[in-house]
Formats: structure tokens, C-alpha cells, sequence
């Protein structure tokens, strides 16, 4: 079987990680895919952090009815950091027949080689990336090749979506119009539950 592991932050879920999700599924056949919300990220400060709980249960509204995407709490459940490498092993041992990708956008690829243990995440899963940005397809080649000693890495042919959690947050945060880039029933559970910066009262 062919498993796509798809982690991240999440804070919250958005098209652009949707659509990253569907293209890989697409263009490499997968069978299915794990969006794997972060528990303690190396790289974040918790300060602006939805709850596990919010963001996993926004992660499964958003995958409803999507075929072949799943959610895993692997990394929430976990006490430690949340390296990639650790959720590879995970599903390494979980299904040891199965091919592996690792799922990532553009900005993960220029930066992987900074990646605690990455040649170990390629040794053991394909990167597959999709573009988050107009015209970097040369950059992205060449950063795909250098790593290419190390193991396989697919640049996707999906064009980009530009959106992000940040600028989704800050959206929020400032009262702009933001609903159209989440998925409507994720946009009724940040309005319920008040998430990042919001009351439901003003709504
Ligand atoms: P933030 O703005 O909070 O940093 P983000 O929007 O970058 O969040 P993350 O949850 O940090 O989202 O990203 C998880 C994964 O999804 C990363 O591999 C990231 O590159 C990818 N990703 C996020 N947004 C997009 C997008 N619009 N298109 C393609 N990939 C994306």
C-alpha cells in the first residue's frame, strides 16, 4: 500500500493543506493519507497554539468525505518533541510492507536539510512536495537534486494556494474576511469555540 504522512502544525487546518493532501493523493496514487497535527514542535512557541484537541478535531472535519484522508494523533499522544523522524519510525514499524511518502510544501523542501536526522527521513520515505509560490519550480529542482543522493523526492506538478495559518490567524485576530480559505465546518467550530482571538458573541 502506498501511505502518505502529512504533519504539521495545523493551527488551523487550511485549503492550502487540503489541497497540497488531494494533489499528492492525485498525481502519486497513494492509497491513503495520515494528517499527523504536531504535539511539541521544535520550531514553535506554544504562545499562539490552538489546543491539540481544537486542532485535531478541526483536522477531521476538514478530511470528511475526502477519500483516502485520515487523521492521526500520534504525535499529540507523544511527551516528546515532535521530530519528523520519529513519526517515520512510527509508521515505519506500523506498516512494514507499505511505501512511505512524506508530504510537504515548498518552504519544508528549501529547508530539509536542516531537519533533525533528514537523511534518515529519506532513507525511509519519498518527499513529496508541492509549491506554495509562483515560479519556483527551478529552485525547487535543484534543491530536489542535491538531496537526491540521499533518497527519492517527487516536486509535484499542482500549482500553488497561497494561504497560511499565519495569515489566517492574524485574518481572524483582526476581524477581515477569512472564512474562505477553511473549509466551512471548520469555520463554524473557530466560531463556536472562539478560537484565535475571536468570541463567539461578535459573530
Ligand atoms: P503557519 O503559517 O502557522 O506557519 P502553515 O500554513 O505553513 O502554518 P503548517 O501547518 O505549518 O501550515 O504546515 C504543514 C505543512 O503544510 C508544511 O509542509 C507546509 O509547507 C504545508 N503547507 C502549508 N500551507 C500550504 C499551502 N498553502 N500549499 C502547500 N503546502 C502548504
Amino acid at each position: 500500500m502506498k501511505t502518505g504522512i502529512f504533519g504539521g502544525s495545523f493551527n488551523p487546518v487550511h485549503k492550502g493543506h487540503i489541497h497540497l493532501a488531494e494533489s499528492v493523493r492525485d498525481e502519486l496514487g497513494l492509497d491513503r493519507i495520515f494528517l499527523v497535527p504536531s504535539g511539541i514542535s521544535p520550531h514553535r512557541s506554544s504562545a499562539e497554539y490552538a489546543s491539540a484537541e481544537d486542532r485535531l478535531e478541526m483536522l477531521r472535519l476538514a478530511c470528511k468525505g475526502k477519500r483516502g484522508l485520515e487523521v492521526c494523533d500520534f504525535e499529540v499522544k507523544s511527551s516528546r518533541i515532535s521530530y519528523t523522524i520519529y513519526t517515520i519510525e512510527h509508521f515505519r514499524q506500523s506498516f512494514p510492507d507499505d511505501e512511505l511518502f512524506l508530504l510537504a510544501g515548498s518552504d519544508m523542501l528549501l529547508s530539509f536539510d536542516q531537519w533533525y536526522r533528514y537523511r534518515d527521513i529519506l532513507a525511509n520515505a519519498v518527499l513529496a512536495v508541492v509549491s506554495r509560490e509562483d515560479g519556483d519550480s527551478v529552485i525547487l529542482a535543484e534543491k530536489a537534486e542535491k538531496l537526491s543522493e540521499f533518497g527519492q523526492i517527487i516536486v509535484c506538478k499542482a500549482p500553488p494556494v497561497m494561504v497560511s495559518s499565519t495569515k489566517i490567524r492574524k485574518k481572524i485576530a483582526k476581524n477581515e474576511d477569512w472564512s474562505c480559505y477553511l473549509d466551512e465546518n471548520v469555520v463554524q467550530y473557530i466560531r463556536l469555540k472562539g478560537l484565535y482571538g475571536r468570541d463567539e458573541v461578535s459573530f
